[in-house]
């Protein structure tokens, strides 16, 4: 079994490489890539696990360099029969995900469905926004076709290749599609995203082999479950290729500055590439020169995202402003307006939602903190070189 180089990383002859595929406290498990240069001094490369428990070296704890699932990895002293080894280096990572936490991860997995529940294009939307502002590519994949008949199912990806983009339509349920989807996740590390109910946790068990026997080295050791909103765990498709198992954002909002807003949607992108706006800073919201035309079917959905984004940051602003007694407001026809600040207490209503993510924050920093404690503990029996 090989993992692909993902980050590209050239490995010297006799250095053994990997990729980190799960974190429980200070144990990492890394799956090896290819060993040919080892297989010379030993007996035969196939008796060599293709997974090892690693933990870090102290050198890489003292220059508080972070080792992540997703991140490419020299391990050293591989203790074969007992499989553990030690993380000696970690590899310059070329992307970082927050939420799931994954290093080097190529792009993401928007599933949606195309019933039950219906599909919602501004949610599609939002979703796809987000994805966007991760900087990966997106591989969108609409499921249950099973529950439409073909021709709806073409005006669907017609209407998306409007959009930009180009699903890939399939049914877990009847086994549709899939070798093609499989096909897009090959040799790429891939984070799945998508709200509840269209068919993520099925599509994941069948995409990734003996997905009910999957429990990790890690947790495993540990014994401790698999599914606490932290941890993410990288499996391996039969294709190639890696796979997160836990699902990425949910429920996105979307904050960015307004100005990447509009790089987000390939219909702006298309239109500013052999056009530009007159203003640089151009919000393309019918200015005097703008590009951008409003001739496409997300326009409106593009300008209410703006109008949230340009509040969001103006909000930002004030906050770092607490004298100031009125705050600016940008309209949807892009006037400035003045309005008076709203009193800090009402100003500062949490949202339920917002009161939701603080408390999800709070148990993400007591995870940290536990596992920051385990490690400590661990750490009398981490032999540091
Ligand atoms: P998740 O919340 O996105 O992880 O969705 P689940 O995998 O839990 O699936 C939600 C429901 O959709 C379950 O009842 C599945 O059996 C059903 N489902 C999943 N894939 C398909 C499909 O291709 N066709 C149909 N008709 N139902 C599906
Ligand atoms: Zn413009």
């Amino acid at each position: 079994m090989t993992t692909p180089s993902f980050a590209g990383q050239p490995a010297e002859p006799g250095t053994l490489w990997g990729t980190v595929t799960a974190v429980q406290a200070n144990y990492y498990s890394v799956s090896l890539d290819g060993l040919v240069s080892f297989g010379e001094t030993l007996d035969s490369v196939a008796d060599i696990p293709p997974t090892l428990l690693c933990t870090r070296r102290a050198r890489l704890k003292k220059v508080g360099q972070q080792v992540m699932v997703g991140d490419r990895v020299q391990v050293e002293d591989p203790d074969w029969e007992g499989r553990r080894g030690a993380i000696a280096a970690v590899s310059q990572r070329q992307t970082q995900l927050d939420r799931p936490p994954v290093a080097n991860a190529n792009q993401i997995l928007l599933v949606f469905a195309v019933a039950e529940p219906d599909l919602d294009v501004h949610q599609l939307t939002r979703f796809l926004v987000k994805a966007e502002l991760t900087g990966l590519d997106i591989c969108l994949c609409l499921n249950k076709c099973d529950l439409l008949e073909a021709d709806a199912q073409a005006t669907w990806q017609a209407r998306l290749r409007r959009w930009g983009y180009a699903p890939v339509m399939i049914s877990v349920k009847q086994s549709l599609g899939l070798p093609t989807l499989a096909d897009a996740l090959k040799n790429r590390i891939t984070v799945v995203s998508g709200p509840s109910g269209v068919g993520k946790s099925s599509l994941i068990n069948r995409l990734i082999p003996a997905a009910e026997l999957r429990v990790s080295a890690v947790s495993g050791k540990l014994g401790r479950g698999r599914h606490t909103t932290r941890h993410v765990e990288l499996f391996e498709l039969l294709t190639g290729g890696l796979l997160a198992d836990t699902p990425g954002f949910n429920q996105p909002d979307i904050a960015c500055a307004p100005q990447a807003l509009g790089e987000c949607f390939p219909e702006i992108r298309e239109r500013l590439q052999n056009h530009r706006c007159q203003f640089t800073d151009c919000l393309h919201r019918a200015e005097p020169g703008c590009a951008v035309s409003s001739d496409w079917e997300r326009y409106p959905d593009y300008l209410q995202l703006l109008d949230n984004c340009v509040t969001q940051t103006q909000l930002a602003h004030d906050s770092a402003d607490p004298e100031a007694a009125f705050k600016i407001k940008i309209t949807d026809d892009g006037q400035i307006q003045h309005e008076p600040r709203l009193s800090p207490k009402k100003y500062r209503r949490v949202s339920r939602r917002s009161r939701k993510q603080s408390l999800e924050d709070l148990r993400y920093e007591l995870t940290d903190s536990i596992d920051n404690l385990e490690a400590l503990e661990e750490e009398d029996i981490d032999i540091d070189f």
